[in-house]
């Protein structure tokens, strides 16, 4: 049995961002790929304190408002001489009235790292949890975690949240330096990604 009916997959993001990184990592796929902006759905508070509670809100709700599986993601990073910080809160350190600023949002790692008087290397991840919740009301859960460390100043285009100040381990570059595909091959959220296509083909096949 196809537990994908008519193939359709929803991406539980109001981020068109995130839905074009999600696109472009399952364009191989025989799925057609809706998000909750297409189907003007709610965009639920994340009020858990873990990446899984936050993605399983995201993910629940868009499946009961569109009858559809529904794929959620949760995404952080977690800079370890900060106690993991900012972590569930990675988009919070960014708000202001004028909107997100990651430039102050890293800023704001920056100068508590110094504040630690910790030495380098500042040792951090991204990590992206995935929750897949089905109508009848099954989940699946994948994870994926890039290790790396903090660098300053930052490096890079400074589109996507805190990429600027992250090099990846076995890297020189930071994610702000890579191009798109480059970044795609080896991010947390390809990782997870990568885990939800293996579980795809082998309940299609
Ligand atoms: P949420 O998953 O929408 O709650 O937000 C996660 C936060 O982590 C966002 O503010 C992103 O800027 C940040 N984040 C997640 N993945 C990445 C990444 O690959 N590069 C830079 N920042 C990221």
């Amino acid at each position: 049995m196809n537990i994908f009916p008519e193939n359709k997959l929803l991406i539980a993001t109001h981020n068109t961002g995130k839905l074009e990184e999600f696109k472009y990592l399952l364009k191989d796929l025989d799925l057609k790929i809706l998000s909750s902006r297409d189907l003007n759905l709610d965009e639920p508070n994340e009020t858990e304190n873990t990446f899984i509670g936050n993605a399983r809100i995201k993910s629940k709700i868009s499946c009961l408002q569109s009858n559809l599986p529904s794929l959620a993601d949760d995404s952080g990073l977690q800079v370890h001489a900060l106690g993991n910080k900012p972590g569930v809160y990675t988009a919070d350190w960014a708000f202001t009235d004028e909107g997100r600023d990651f430039k102050k949002a890293m800023h704001r790692v920056w100068n508590e790292l110094i504040e630690t008087k910790k030495q380098e290397p500042f040792t951090a991840n991204f990590i992206c949890t995935l929750v897949l919740t089905f109508p009848n009301g099954n989940e699946e859960i994948f994870e994926g975690i890039v290790n790396g460390t903090i660098t300053w100043p930052m490096r890079g285009r400074d589109g996507h949240g805190y990429d600027p100040i992250f090099i990846p381990d076995g890297h020189k570059r930071t994610f702000g330096e890579m191009t798109n595909s480059e970044k795609n091959k080896i991010s947390h959220r390809s990782i997870a990604l990568k885990k939800f296509i293996s579980f795809y083909m082998n309940r299609i096949n």
